[in-house]
């Protein structure tokens, strides 16, 4: 792979490489590395989603099962801690590409480390499982924002096709993350399988470091793609320029390292000393007046960005309850009867990936068709703060039916309905927003901390959860009204900032 620079631009061609031209063999008339982007992305999501939806169980089944025999407590501060992580090290992973290794060279490295943490898993003992972890956590710290940079480095800055791109990308993920939990699901917990693996003369209780096995294959699969169809992409997410005396900031490295480190301690600290979140929020407001108030467009630029942070972290701490407070309103609260067949619970996992194939066409498209009369980012922000704030409104009337006992489904159909709608106002136009506000030589850390506000969101999504009653049906409206409340609030002064948001974009939608 190559390593040449990029040449000097001005700001109007910004994050446009020499071949980012109007090209349009790929998928839906858009550049062809969109489809290897697609596929990779579809892959790697696979195997990120697919391993998520074993973690916890694997966790907490006992030894007889198969499993780890953590209790509750301990299996769910692993899994917050990992999910967290896994976002937070994107800043790391996009810096490394930004004055390392290139994006391009990012993804392949990252998706290495990937598959390898997976296969790791696939092994059965206690230091093949962590280290399977922290292999992928800083694996995908590697590969998802740096993927993520490259499907905007394929468009020009004025190119109208760029949020329709990343909403064609979106669904490449939720097509990974839709299929994946079967496949998984099926290796680690069916009879059908075990009793295969006995026939074989096999362990039936390793069953679930098939499943582990199988993520792996899946990354493997994304990494295939990626390298044979390498050529479409070999114009973009070059390795930077070293510094003229050929250099490389590696004290800086060092540094983001510590402060990733010390932020993911923070975030644990704070389950002792809640206070820390407050802190956390001040924090950002008060770097987005520091950045406001300079005069430099790039400063500006940066107060937009970590205004749309702040909206996306309020967004991501209602939205990730799916696999906390809204899968145990599934589990307990919920028949789980549809077409007269049963099912598990752990299918309305499956959901939101659903929506976001079925709605996510409808967007690229409607985002084509409304090209520069479409709303600008803030204002589909705002709107995407708004939907999942309707999605909780929604769940009050469900929370006082169920003093009477068990609801239908279709309330959970249509939270997720509400939520998705939000999701593709906001996380794809996110993605968009970053490659056309940050200045290319931080194109890598603004993706990342477009992540961070994923990971800090998660990790709020865990202490909202944690107010959950599903026993009292007034107790439970309230939980879900309360946040919808204050997310609507979140939503109206957003909304009022649209102009001023608009301002500080300096000329960018
Ligand atoms: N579901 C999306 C993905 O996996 C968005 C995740 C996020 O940014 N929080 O990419």
């Amino acid at each position: 792979m190559s390593s040449s620079p990029l040449p000097p631009v001005s700001i109007e061609t910004e994050n446009a490489t020499p071949l980012a031209l109007h090209e349009t063999g790929g998928l839906g008339g858009h550049p062809s590395g969109l489809t290897t982007l697609f596929f990779t992305e579809m892959w790697e999501r696979f195997s990120y989603y697919g391993m998520r939806a074993l973690l916890m169980l694997f966790m907490v089944k006992t030894a007889a099962e198969g499993g780890l025999g953590f209790d509750t407590k301990s299996a769910a501060a692993i899994y917050g801690t990992y999910t967290m992580s896994v976002y937070l090290l994107s800043i790391l992973g996009g810096f490394i590409a930004d004055n390392f290794i290139g994006a391009r060279r990012a993804v392949l490295v990252g998706g290495i480390v990937i598959a390898t943490g997976h296969f790791t898993m696939a092994f059965g003992s206690t230091l093949t499982f962590y280290t399977g972890l922290v292999l992928i956590a800083m694996g995908t710290g590697l590969l998802k924002p740096n993927i993520s940079t490259m499907v905007g480095s394929l468009y020009r800055p004025t190119d109208e096709r760029r949020d329709a791109g990343f909403s064609i990308f979106y669904m490449g993920i939720n097509i990974g993350a839709f299929l994946s939990p079967l496949v998984t699901g099926y290796l680690a917990q069916s009879e059908g399988w075990k009793t295969q693996l006995t026939a074989w003369g096999l362990n039936p209780l390793n069953s679930w470091h098939w499943g582990f096995g199988a993520a792996g294959v899946g990354m493997t699969l994304g990494l295939v793609v990626y390298v044979l169809q390498r050529g479409r992409l070999a114009h973009v997410g070059s390795a930077p320029a070293p510094e003229a005396d050929g250099r490389r900031p590696w004290g800086k490295l060092g540094l983001v390292a510590l402060g990733s480190l010390a932020l993911i301690a923070a975030m644990k600290a704070s389950d002792t000393y809640p206070v820390l979140v407050y802190v956390l929020f001040a924090l950002q407001i008060a770097a987005i007046l520091f950045f406001a108030f300079r005069p430099d467009q790039d400063s500006k630029r940066m107060a937009a960005i970590l205004v749309f942070f702040f909206a996306a972290e309020i967004f991501w701490a209602i939205f990730e309850q799916t696999g906390s407070s809204i899968s145990l309103f599934a589990d307990k609260l919920t028949h789980n009867v549809a077409f007269g067949q049963s099912f598990p619970s752990s299918w309305w996992q499956s959901v939101n990936s659903i929506w976001v194939i079925l709605l996510a066409p409808i967007f690229a498209y409607l985002w084509i068709a409304l090209g520069h009369k479409q709303p600008s980012s803030p204002m589909k922000f705002a709107l995407g703060l708004l939907f999942v704030s309707l999605s909780f409104v929604l769940m009050v009337p469900a929370a006082k039916l169920t003093a009477d006992g068990k609801v239908g489904p279709l309330w959970l159909v249509g939270l997720f309905f509400l939520q998705t709608v939000g999701e593709m106002l906001l996380s794809p136009v996110g993605l968009s927003t970053m490659t056309k506000l940050a200045p290319q030589r931080l194109v890598g850390l603004v993706m990342g901390i477009w992540f961070l506000a994923a990971a800090l969101g998660n990790k709020l999504a865990g202490v909202l959860a944690g107010e959950f009653k599903s026993e009292n049906a007034t107790e439970l409206a309230n939980f879900f009204w309360h946040q919808a409340l204050i997310v609507g609030g979140c939503t109206v002064v957003l909304l009022a900032l649209v102009p001023w948001v608009k301002k500080l974009m300096g000329g960018v939608r």
